[in-house]
């Protein structure tokens, strides 16, 4: 089992995705040759700048929207920041309620926590233990003083996919904008902006094969946000900063590559499952998340009597990528706020593992995956000293 020449494979996707080659590819000319400044009056930057419009129009097809419709951004976190902050502070003097989930990612979570220490008043919904969001409790919470509903489309550590076009009909009920946070969605399932109802919609290129660093928030015709970033009046004036155009162009090569690929989320959502068994094989083990109205992807267990960095650890040494909870709370001790969530016990929560599987992945990995889980889960228990079936490690002799 422990064969260091074996291959790595890499199961942490919602955390980032590799770059595709068609990606690169695709962004390579604009470097050598379309390096123009879009806002230039010349040669140069009227190329770039169609090379700019042609890039919105392909995302924006994939998207289901209007090209003037979407805005390209730094990151996902950018595009929250933009969405959350900016609905705030446009309706400050009339509304000062901001209705969100339990469950949100950090990008839409601290930037809450920052509108509370700046006088909004924030609801935080609860969720099942599938992690779906308490419909019943939006619909209780939200009135005429609410400017903004932001609920996540798709969890990215337990992976549940929420009733989004529920959520925005509700919202708009009490005269609200809707706002999700589609990171983790946007490139694992079909995101249709002219069904799905809501105002705004954030996405992230590194999420689906694009590189890290560029993002976009769709705000639908006719909503006005507050400006996050002033400048020179790029992206129609709402988000100042010459445009990143390769990769703009390679966010929109990536949309397109998801969209053809979007029939092979069966075979990874097979794969999920098959993992989700094997995992589930276990002894004391639990899957989080919801059992059907879950990401292809995604798949969270976690193990009694075993830490999640543990786990994490043992098996990068056997060649596997994966993650617990989320890649940002990884760093901390804080049990995740998502697993708390769902009512999952402390002690379970530090146990959770998370594999994010992508089209890249094989049925020669899951089971590669599961043998290496199961080793390291009983290697880790004969050494936990609440589990069971400890088995102590025998004392070193003293000399006399
Ligand atoms: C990764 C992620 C973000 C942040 O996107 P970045 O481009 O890394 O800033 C936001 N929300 C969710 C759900 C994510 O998974």
């Amino acid at each position: 089992m422990q064969d260091n020449n074996k291959k790595r494979i890499y199961a942490d996707n919602a955390a980032t995705m590799p770059v595709l080659p068609e990606v690169v590819e695709a962004m390579l000319p604009v470097f050598y040759d379309n390096w123009g400044n879009p806002s230039s009056l010349h040669e140069e930057g009227q190329r770039a700048g169609r090379a700019l419009e042609a890039a919105r129009t392909t995302a924006a097809g994939v998207l289901g929207c209007r090209p003037e419709e979407l805005y390209f951004t730094s990151c996902g976190t950018e595009s929250d920041n933009w969405a959350i902050k900016g609905a705030a502070y446009a309706a400050r003097n009339k509304k000062n309620k901001i209705i969100t989930s339990k469950i949100e990612h950090h990008a839409v979570l601290s930037t809450c926590e920052a509108l509370e220490k700046d006088g909004f008043e924030v609801k935080y919904i609860g969720v099942d233990k599938g992690g779906l969001i308490d419909l019943d409790e939006l619909r209780q919470q939200v009135d005429d003083k609410t400017a903004l509903v932001a609920v996540i489309m798709a969890n990215n550590e337990i992976g549940t996919i929420q009733p989004i076009s529920e959520v925005a009909e509700i919202a708009h009920g009490a005269g609200a904008l809707c706002f999700t946070d589609a990171v983790q969605a946007v490139g694992s399932i079909p995101v249709d902006l002219s069904k799905l109802g809501v105002d705004m919609l954030s996405l992230s290129g590194h999420k689906f094969g694009a590189p890290k660093g560029i993002g976009a928030l769709y705000i639908k015709k006719g909503v006005r946000i507050r400006n996050l970033l002033e400048g020179g009046g790029h992206e129609r004036g709402r988000r100042s900063g010459t445009e990143n155009l390769p990769y703009i162009v390679g966010l929109a090569r990536a949309l397109e590559i998801a969209r053809e690929r979007m029939g092979d989320m069966k075979r990874v959502a097979a794969l999920r499952d098959r993992l989700i068994e094997g995992l589930l094989a276990i002894p004391h083990s639990c899957l989080n998340g919801h059992p059907t109205e879950r990401l292809p992807g995604n798949v969270n267990v976690s193990f009694e009597y075993v830490e999640g960095e543990g786990m994490v650890l043992w098996l990068d040494k056997m060649g596997i990528s994966a993650s617990t909870g989320s890649a940002c709370s990884s760093k901390s001790l804080d049990p995740s706020h998502v697993l708390l969530a769902i009512g999952l016990p402390v002690e379970l929560a530090h146990g959770s593992l998370r594999f994010s599987l992508s089209h890249a992945n094989t049925e020669e990995d899951i089971e590669y995956i599961i043998a290496a889980t199961r080793e390291v889960v009983e290697k880790l228990r004969k050494m936990s000293p609440i589990y069971p079936g400890y088995e102590a490690i025998p004392p070193i002799p003293t000399e006399r």
